[in-house]
C-alpha cells in the first residue's frame, strides 16, 4: 500500500519527515517529494505550498505520478465554530470551496455545473480517526471545512463562510484536495488543528500558533496512519 501524507507548509509536514527520520528525497513538477518506508508501507510526503491551485498539482502528483492509494492531510486552520479554540482538531467529513462563485446565474455559492457544493470525505477513516482519538485521550471535532484562496482575518467575511456552508474551520487546501481524491477514487481524510479565529487578530494568531497547531496535527496524522496500516492488515 502507498499512503500519501500532505501538508501547504513546510512547518506542516517537518514534524512528519523529522519521526520518519529517513527518505529519499524527489524532485518533480517544482516541489519536492519525500518517499520513505514505514511499517511496511510505502509513504509520499510533500507540502503543496499554500492555495487550492498549488494543492491540487500535488494532490493530482501523488495519486497520478507516486501511485497514491489513500490521501491525509495535516495542517493548521482557522476556527469558524466559536466551540473551537487554538490546537483543537477538526476532522472534515465534508468540504466545500467558499470563494467559488457564480451565484449570479442563480447557482448556490460553491456550485459550479457538474459539479456540486460539498465534497464527502471517507467515512472510514472518519471512524478511525474516532478510535485514534479516544486511544490518545483526545477530542476532535466532526465537522464542515471550507475552502478558498484567501487568508481570512474578517468577522464579516468568517461569519459569511460560516452561515453559508454551515462551517467549522476554514483555510486555503482542503476542498481542492478533496475534488481530486473523489475524482480519482482515492479515500481522503483531512485533519487540521486551530490556528486562529480568522478574526482581525487572525494573523497574529496564526504567527504565534502555526507551528505548535501544526505539530499537534502532524502528531495525530502518524496515529491516523498507524491505525490504517494496522486496519490494512486486518
Ligand atoms: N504566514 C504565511 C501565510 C499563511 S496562509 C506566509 O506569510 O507565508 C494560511 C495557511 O494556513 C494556509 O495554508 C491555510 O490553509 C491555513 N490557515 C490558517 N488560518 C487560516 C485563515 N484564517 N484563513 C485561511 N487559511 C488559514
Amino acid at each position: 500500500m502507498r499512503i500519501a501524507i500532505m501538508g501547504a507548509m513546510p512547518e506542516e509536514v517537518a514534524p512528519i519527515l523529522k519521526k520518519l527520520g529517513e527518505y529519499k528525497t524527489t524532485e518533480y513538477a517544482k516541489n519536492t517529494y519525500y518517499e520513505a518506508t514505514y511499517k511496511g508501507v510505502e509513504l509520499v510526503i510533500a507540502y503543496s505550498k499554500i492555495g487550492k491551485v498549488f494543492s491540487t498539482l500535488t494532490a493530482t502528483t501523488m495519486i497520478e505520478h507516486f501511485g497514491a492509494e489513500k490521501l491525509l492531510f495535516s495542517g493548521v486552520a482557522g476556527a469558524v465554530s466559536p466551540e473551537l479554540r487554538v490546537g483543537d482538531l477538526v476532522v472534515a467529513n465534508k468540504l466545500s470551496q467558499h470563494d467559488l462563485d457564480i451565484t449570479a446565474f442563480g447557482h448556490p455559492s460553491g456550485f459550479v455545473p457538474e459539479g456540486a457544493v460539498f465534497v464527502e470525505a471517507d467515512a472510514s477513516m472518519i471512524d478511525l480517526s474516532k478510535e485514534v482519538a479516544s486511544e490518545m485521550g483526545k477530542s476532535v471535532k466532526e465537522g464542515i471545512i471550507a475552502t478558498g484562496d484567501q487568508f481570512v482575518a474578517n468577522e464579516e467575511r468568517k461569519n459569511w463562510i460560516g452561515d453559508t456552508f454551515q462551517a467549522d474551520a476554514l483555510e486555503m487546501e482542503g476542498a481542492s484536495v478533496a475534488v481530486v481524491c473523489d475524482a480519482l477514487d482515492v479515500p481522503f481524510f483531512i485533519l487540521r488543528a486551530i490556528s486562529d479565529a480568522a478574526d482581525m487578530d487572525a494573523s497574529f494568531s496564526f504567527d504565534e500558533f502555526m507551528e505548535s497547531s501544526a505539530i499537534i496535527s502532524a502528531e495525530f496524522i502518524m496515529k491516523m496512519v498507524d491505525k490504517v496500516i494496522d486496519n490494512n492488515a486486518k
